[in-house]
């Protein structure tokens, strides 16, 4: 519905709960509804915006956020992410 009807609403994948729950230290669990719940609270509800974040987090949960071993040296959200900070 995000990109094919232009409705503001977050997508949540499983890149989306992996990437975010890293970068902002948020873990709702598993269920979709309160995923969903959780990031339109935290992220400003804009259709451009919801967009970037959702494209994003796929783009770097494949590249570079991976299951068992996130290449956080090369990530570019190191800088701002908690769980890459927390290794330090
Ligand atoms: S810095 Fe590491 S843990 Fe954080 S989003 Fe990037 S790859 Fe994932």
């Amino acid at each position: 519905m995000l990109f094919a009807l232009n409705i503001p609403t977050m997508p949540i994948s499983q890149y989306t709960k992996r990437v975010l729950s890293r970068v902002l230290g948020v873990n709702p669990g598993d269920d979709y509804d309160s995923w969903k719940e959780t990031l339109e609270k935290l992220i400003p509800r804009d259709l451009y915006t919801y967009k970037l974040v959702h494209a994003s987090v796929v783009t770097i949960g494949k590249k570079y956020c991976l299951v068992d071993n996130p290449l956080c040296d090369k990530c570019p959200l190191r800088s701002i992410c908690l769980h890459a900070n927390s290794r330090k």
